[in-house]
């Protein structure tokens, strides 16, 4: 239901809430909240969700970006009450004047770029940077695969890649060198790429350049002893083996050292130990380690004794409360709350925000009615029995709201797609794990992730992006 014309200037009576970030905490917070309860003010430097589990299939156009966008306007319009939306980045956190200074980083400025938000309660979901792990030239010379514009980037550079190896007398050496796809990171966004990309070399390049099609290869490095640490023993073996049929190579115990503009240096430990130099000459580098902690969530955390001894994010208590503060509670990738940073987790948080938020509002509502009727007690006696009666029922109900449970996160099982319409799966089952693989897994997956994006637009532009990339190949046109 649409209210067209959102109350605008802030109720005094209510608490301001702040939420920072657009992602997978934040507007699953936002999605369940009620916002009549608060004053509720966004901000964010990203106006819109991004639906990340399908942003690989962006680098290759299998998807179209704006296919997995959903913008914050769009969101915040059903809200029951008006909600502010500001695009800035925050960049500190001043726990003890409550406020949160912000700037505005969009190319547009106006004569105000920075200044202060001030809050009673305030929910921070900014998610994480990429780790680099200070290994000189990454950050120079690699692509990332965290936000739009990252996949954008991929998606261009795959073609100047193909498009620059078949111009007019290249050499043998330089063609290799510009069709060698590095990946680096063998978690689930690396693996999720190299799985991507091949299908796109396989299903459209191949055809489209036939020339250089048999110079054309990816690698994937890892540092560990094999790829997706995080899923079930029998389908590590189960992508690795898909990996060899699918021709993606697959450089395990190798730790990236160094990174210039044109070669990838590595280390790799031999099985007795001996470690030995390699250099992996390439045309395109896809840098996916995984995460690091946010300036201004580093910045916070110096400011807050109890958080000295974390060190991959805010550590919060079981109702999400950043430990050591009163009114700051944290979700996502940016918290350690001793569950992995995915989506998944993120969103069960953001629901459980809502829930506690509509709950602490419902309390003190039933707490004031509570005074009220205690107070009229002594002006109508002869009404006593009736407002006792009512005041019981106002505890009752208020003893019920009040026993909140902790969170308690509840894992619905890890997917990942492996490339050349394969994907895996471990699912929770009752108490149990099921771990499957392969082509029905693949529909499994595809129809899974249907079903979670953000709206039915998104869910009809992917299905209409991945009939068209079936019928018509996918778009090699470079923007
Ligand atoms: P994010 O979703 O990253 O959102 C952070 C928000 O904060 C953004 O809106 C950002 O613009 C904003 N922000 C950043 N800095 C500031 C600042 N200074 N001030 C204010 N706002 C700020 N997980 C799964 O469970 N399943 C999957 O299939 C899956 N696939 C993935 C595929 C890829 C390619 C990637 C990169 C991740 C994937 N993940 C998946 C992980 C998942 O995307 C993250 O765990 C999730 O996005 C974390 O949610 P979040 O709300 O903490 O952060
Ligand atoms: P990750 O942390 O899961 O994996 C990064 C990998 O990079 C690790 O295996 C690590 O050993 C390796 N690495 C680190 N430094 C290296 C070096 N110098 N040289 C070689 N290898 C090195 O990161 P991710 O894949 O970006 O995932 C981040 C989070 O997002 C995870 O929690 C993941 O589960 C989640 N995610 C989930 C999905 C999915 O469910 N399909 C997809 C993408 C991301």
């Amino acid at each position: 239901d649409r209210h067209p014309e959102p109350q605008v200037a802030p109720d005094p009576s209510k608490k301001t809430l702040v939420i920072l970030g657009t992602g997978w905490g934040s507007v699953s917070l936002l999605k369940k909240l009620d916002t009549e309860n608060y004053n509720v003010i966004v901000i964010s430097p990203r106006n819109y969700f991004l639906f990340t589990p399908l942003l690989p299939s962006c680098t290759t156009g299998l998807i179209e970006h704006r296919s997995i966008m959903e913008p914050i306007r769009t969101i915040l319009r059903s809200k029951k009450a008006s909600v502010k939306y500001y695009e800035a980045e925050a960049s500190a956190i001043d726990p003890d004047r409550k406020v949160v200074r912000v700037f505005d980083n969009s190319d547009v400025r106006g004569a105000v770029v920075e200044t202060e938000v001030p809050y009673d309660m305030l929910v921070i979901g900014v998610g994480a940077e990429n780790a680099t792990f200070g290994i000189p030239g990454v950050r120079e010379n690699s692509c990332f695969l965290k936000e739009i514009g990252d996949a954008q980037l991929i998606r261009k550079r795959i073609m100047d890649c193909v498009e620059t190896a078949a111009f007019k007398d290249q050499s043998p050496e330089e063609v290799d060198r510009l069709l060698h796809m590095v990946v680096v990171g063998g978690g689930p966004t690396g693996v999720e790429f190299a799985g991507e990309l091949q299908d796109f070399f396989e299903e459209d390049i191949k055809k489209l350049i036939p020339e250089i099609s048999d110079r054309f290869r990816v690698t994937l490095i890892e540092a560990l002893p094999n790829v997706l640490p995080s899923f079930s023993k029998q389908l590590i073996e189960y992508t690795e083996s898909t990996f060899k049929e699918e021709k993606i190579d697959i450089r395990t115990k190798t730790m990236v050292k160094k990174v210039t503009d044109k070669a990838v240096e590595a280390e790799i430990t031999g099985p007795d130990g001996k470690k030995e130099k390699l250099v992996f000459p390439y045309g395109l580098l896809v840098w996916a380690t995984g995460n690091a902690v946010r300036p201004v969530v580093k910045d916070l955390m110096t400011r807050i004794p109890a958080q000295k001894d974390s060190r991959r994010g805010l550590a919060v208590n079981e109702y999400l409360v950043v430990q050591g503060t009163r009114d700051i509670w944290a979700v996502g990738d940016c918290a350690v709350a001793g569950y992995a940073p995915t989506a998944q987790v993120a969103g069960q948080e953001g629901n459980f925000l809502a829930r506690l938020f509509n709950n602490m509002a419902k309390t003190e509502a039933l707490e004031e009615k509570i005074r009220e009727l205690s107070g009229s007690l002594n002006l109508k006696p002869g009404n006593a029995a009736e407002i006792s009666r009512q005041i019981e029922d106002h505890e009752r109900q208020l003893r019920r709201i009040k026993d909140v449970k902790p969170f308690h996160y509840s894992h619905q099982g890890s997917l990942a797609y492996i490339g050349s319409e394969k994907a895996v799966a471990d699912v929770s089952w009752f108490n149990g794990n099921f771990a499957t693989g392969g082509s029905l897994t693949f529909l499994f997956w595809r129809s899974a992730y249907l079903s979670m994006c953000f709206s039915t637009r998104n869910r009809l532009l992917v299905i209409n992006d991945w009939m068209k990339s079936k019928l018509f190949g996918r778009d090699v046109s470079r923007e």
